[in-house]
């Protein structure tokens, strides 16, 4: 594996691969990996002559400084984990991503207004900007991106579209524990209890979907997911949404007629977890 750290390191062992008419696999990643992040790199491996991962904590993208500050970061047991599963790993610093703070201002319509977007003002920019530095540095075929992150891919799949970005976007399952609970890095924060807790977010996506497929009603499946949070003690629902999967705007049909994706963000424990399942795909 190769760790390259310089945008012109980079550049440099990506201008050989594309000479040698290799195909280049990108996955993205903030570090503190779960098999999540390594069901990204199996994909891009199937895909792709060369698999490029890169570590980097976007600062731009954190809307709470605690969260920023708090976020797990593990660089050495990271690299450990992608032996193997990667050939080349980007590592910046911060100075090499922002030698100064950007003022360009992406924006997403619809996108941004709902779900995370209207929780987490300013995140989908701070994304769409470190994404496509990322993207010109790696000029991959494909970039590989989590349904766990559903509102992420849409964004993502919107600035590849508009900006004409050379690349096609894949998203990649949710890989959960055997509790159901959804794999991601913040988890690291939670106690054992909490761990168990937070596995009933899950489940509530489960019952609603029950709901919903029997009655026909979002509005009815939405209260009955309502109502199971805030039972949960410990849990605070911040939103739970049913939408259309594609375009992210509230559903016209629930029968099976538009995929719909079933999308919950909570914190417990002083840690914001988000899910999703998506229905008639
Ligand atoms: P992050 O490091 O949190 O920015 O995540 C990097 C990529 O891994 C994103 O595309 C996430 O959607 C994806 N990811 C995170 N958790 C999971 C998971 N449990 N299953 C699949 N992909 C995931």
């Amino acid at each position: 594996m190769e760790f390259p750290k310089t945008k012109e390191e980079i550049t440099k062992i990506i201008r050989e691969a594309k000479n040698s008419g290799k195909t280049i696999g990108f996955v993205p990643t903030m570090g503190a990996l779960h098999k999540g992040h390594l069901s990204l790199f199996e994909n891009a491996r199937k895909d792709n002559d060369i698999v490029v991962g890169s570590i980097f904590v976007n600062p731009i993208q954190f809307n709470d400084p605690s969260d920023y500050r708090l976020y797990p970061r593990n660089v050495a047991r990271d690299l450990d984990l992608l032996s193997g599963k990667a050939d080349i790993i980007f590592l910046p610093e911060e100075s090499v991503m922002y030698p100064d703070r950007p003022t360009t201002t992406l924006s997403f319509g619809h996108l941004e207004t709902v779900m995370e977007g209207s929780h987490r003002p300013g995140h989908f920019n701070g994304v769409a900007i470190v994404v496509s530095k990322l993207f010109h540095f790696v000029q991959p075929d494909a970039a590989y991106f989590g349904q766990k992150d559903l509102q992420q891919v849409r964004v993502i799949e919107r600035l590849v579209h508009d900006l004409s970005f050379p690349l096609s976007v894949r998203m990649c399952p949710v890989i959960r524990e055997a509790s159901g609970l959804a794999m991601s890095s913040r988890n690291m924060r939670l106690s054992p209890e909490g761990r168990e807790t937070a596995s009933k977010i899950y489940r509530g996506l489960i019952l609603s979907s029950e709901r919903l497929k029997l009655s026909g009603d979002a509005s009815e499946a939405r209260k009955q997911a309502e109502n199971y949070y805030g039972n949960i003690q410990g849990l605070k629902l911040e939103y739970f949404e049913i939408v259309n999967a594609e375009t992210l705007m509230p559903p016209q049909d629930v029968h099976g007629k538009e995929p719909i994706a079933l999308c919950v963000a909570a914190w417990l424990e002083n840690v914001r977890l988000i899910d999703n399942i998506i229905l008639f795909s």
